[in-house]
Order: C-alpha cells, then sequence, then structure tokens
C-alpha cells in the first residue's frame, strides 16, 4: 500500500498538518502517515482534541488507524468511503470543538448525503476559531462555493472545563465553485461583542469601552452579552468588520491574570491591522480558506499577510492535491490564487 509521508515538525509543526492531512486523505482515499505529530509545539504530540479530529475522521471515513492514543507522535490512516450521516464527537475537555468540526466538514460538504453533527468540548477557545467566528466569517464563505452548512448553538465552552456543544446541519454538493474575494471595499458594519458567562458584567463594559476608545467607534457599535450558560467562567471580545465581501472578526479571549482591557487591545491590535491594509482576508481567514479553494481547484483571494500557518498548509495541500498556490505582495495586500493543475 503506498502512503503519503507527512513530516508533522514540518514549517509550523502545529495541529494543523495533521488535520489538513486527514481532511484530505478522507477526500481523495490516499492513505497517509505521519511522524512527529505537533513537534513545534510545548506539549507535542496528539492531544485530547487532536485524536477527537482523528476519531471523527475515521468514523466518517470507516478508517483504519494506527497510533491512535494520547501523547503518540506518530500515525497512520487509511480511509475507507465517505459516509454522510448522524454523528456526534465529543472532546471530552476543553480542546476545541471548531477544529474537529473542521476537519471532517470538507469530506462532509462534498458527500453524498446530508450530515447532522453534534460537537461537545471548547467553544471559544484561544488558538483556535471561536464559534462566532464559524457562524459569521468562514461558513458564510464556504456557502458561497455551493454547500449549505446550518451553525446551531446550545451552549458554550471554555477552557479548562470545557463542556460546550453545538450542531453541524451539512447539505453538500458534488463539486465546489471557485470563489473570487476580491480587495475588501468599503466598510459598512462594526460591532463590538463583549461577553461574559458566570462573570461580573464590568469586565464586558470595560472591554467595550477600551476597544471603542482604541478604534474611535461610537456606542451603536457595542453589543452585551452575560451568559449563565456554560459550566464554567469565560469571556471574550469580538471586533467584528463587515465589507461587502467577507464579515471578519477578530477575538481577545479572557484568562485569568490578564485584564479586561488587555484582551479587548489583543483584539484591536489584529483589527488595526486589517484595517490598516485593504485585504478581504485576516491572517487566520486566510489560512482557513486554502483548503476549501485547493477543493474548488481554482478560485483567489486578498490577505493581510500570509503567515508560516498558512505556508505550511499550502504545503500539506499540495502533498494531496494538484494544486499551484500563487502569492502576490500587491499594495496594501497579498493577493493568492489558487490553481489546479493536471
Ligand atoms: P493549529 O495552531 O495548527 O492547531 O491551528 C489553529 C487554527 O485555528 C488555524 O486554522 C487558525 O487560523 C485558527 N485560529 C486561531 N486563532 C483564531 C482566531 N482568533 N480566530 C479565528 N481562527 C483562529
Amino acid at each position: 500500500m503506498s502512503l503519503i509521508e507527512i513530516d508533522g515538525s514540518f514549517g509550523e509543526g502545529g495541529g494543523q498538518i495533521l488535520r489538513t492531512s486527514l481532511s484530505l486523505s478522507l477526500l481523495t482515499g490516499k492513505a497517509f502517515r505521519i511522524d512527529r505529530i505537533r513537534a513545534g509545539r510545548e506539549k507535542p504530540g496528539l492531544l485530547r482534541q487532536h485524536l477527537t479530529a482523528v476519531e471523527a475522521a475515521a468514523r466518517v471515513g470507516g478508517a483504519k488507524v494506527e497510533g491512535a492514543e494520547a501523547g503518540s507522535k506518530c500515525l497512520t490512516f487509511v480511509p475507507g468511503p465517505v459516509r454522510a450521516g448522524e454523528y456526534r464527537f465529543a472532546v471530552g475537555t476543553a480542546g476545541s470543538a471548531t477544529l474537529v468540526l473542521q476537519t471532517v466538514l470538507p469530506a462532509l460538504m462534498l458527500a453524498s448525503g446530508e450530515s447532522t453533527l453534534t460537537l461537545e468540548g471548547g467553544t471559544h477557545n484561544p488558538a483556535a476559531p471561536p464559534f462566532d467566528f464559524l457562524e459569521r466569517t468562514f461558513v458564510p464563505l464556504l456557502e458561497r462555493m455551493g454547500p449549505r452548512v446550518k451553525l446551531e448553538f446550545e451552549r458554550y465552552g471554555f477552557y479548562p472545563a470545557g463542556g460546550g456543544r453545538f450542531r453541524a446541519i451539512i447539505s453538500p454538493v458534488p463539486k465546489l465553485a471557485p470563489l473570487e474575494l476580491g480587495a475588501r471595499g468599503e466598510v459598512v458594519s462594526r460591532r463590538i461583542v463583549a461577553m461574559v458567562a458566570n462573570l461580573p458584567f464590568h469586565i464586558a463594559l470595560r472591554e467595550l469601552e477600551t476597544a471603542a476608545d482604541l478604534l474611535n467607534w461610537g456606542p451603536e457599535t457595542h453589543v452585551k452579552r452575560s451568559t449563565k450558560d456554560s459550566i464554567s467562567p469565560g469571556n471574550t471580545v469580538m471586533v467584528e468588520i463587515g465589507s461587502g465581501e467577507v464579515t471578519e472578526m477578530f477575538t481577545g479571549f479572557g484568562q485569568r491574570g490578564v485584564t479586561a482591557e488587555q484582551v479587548a487591545s489583543g483584539a484591536v491590535d489584529e483589527a488595526r491591522e486589517y484595517l490598516a491594509s485593504t485585504a478581504a482576508a485576516g491572517e487566520h481567514l486566510a489560512d482557513q480558506l486554502l483548503l476549501p479553494m485547493a477543493l474548488a481547484g481554482a478560485g483567489s483571494f486578498t490577505a493581510v499577510k500570509l503567515n508560516l500557518h498558512a505556508r505550511t498548509n499550502m504545503e500539506v495541500i499540495r502533498r494531496f492535491l494538484d494544486v499551484e498556490f500563487g502569492c502576490r505582495e500587491s499594495g496594501q495586500h497579498v493577493e493568492v490564487t489558487v490553481r489546479g493543475i493536471g
């Protein structure tokens, strides 16, 4: 049996190398073996969240898997046929449930029938897309490529307790349509959403005040949320910028020992960098658009910048698909093009 050999320490050396390999193995039917998993991270190897992604991919694709154990640095994945259907995937810790969804979503949005997924774990985690980012930024762009992905939020999950839950109902298409995301154009909507779960409301108010002051945005942009729908305390502030092409979102995550003002200004720094450019995609959205665009076999988008994470992702994608990526610096953004070859 021929296996694609993936070096998990390559480039950025994070979990995305594994997740992209799982997604594309399901879609291409190509088996792979990955070594030195997450070698670039403080706690290398498979954590609960990555194991759940492996298990999810294995169930969706009836795969044979070796090495799927906590801490494992080597994994072999031999996929079978992708089956649409009803699935429940639970991370069991606060590990990101949104990243588990992103692992199986590409295969299920090109499967032969509708799927309903229940995902449990973290919904708003540092270093992962928060649920709101999926709902307002990522999924609307995917839907422009053809599939329908209905997200239903149930409960928040924060570090370290987890316990969040949401559902995704996926209506697939036979082929993705290319997406062309040009320069951003005029900003048409602005929001700052400050949310606290089981924490004093003044945290959200201070975050709104700090972010609004730094951005010079008026009170009409403020959205306050307080919820008890979480088993632990949690806090996020999300700066949302809508333009004709896209709604982008920059998130600060509350943490013990970090002030509300610091959380807000972290999100504002990213938002300002975005506003100073003419790009449609911020750096996180940029790396997440690469895989669907490569599957469509064509398309382009403008990005603030292409970080090492995105460049690493391009390399992994090219191990599975015959595609070429082009990057061209142009004024206040980078233009990324994707083209199928062969
Ligand atoms: P990794 O660090 O390799 O496990 O990958 C993390 C993934 O989460 C990448 O696709 C990032 O773009 C994404 N991500 C991290 N932080 C954010 C954020 N604040 N908003 C949206 N996506 C994020």
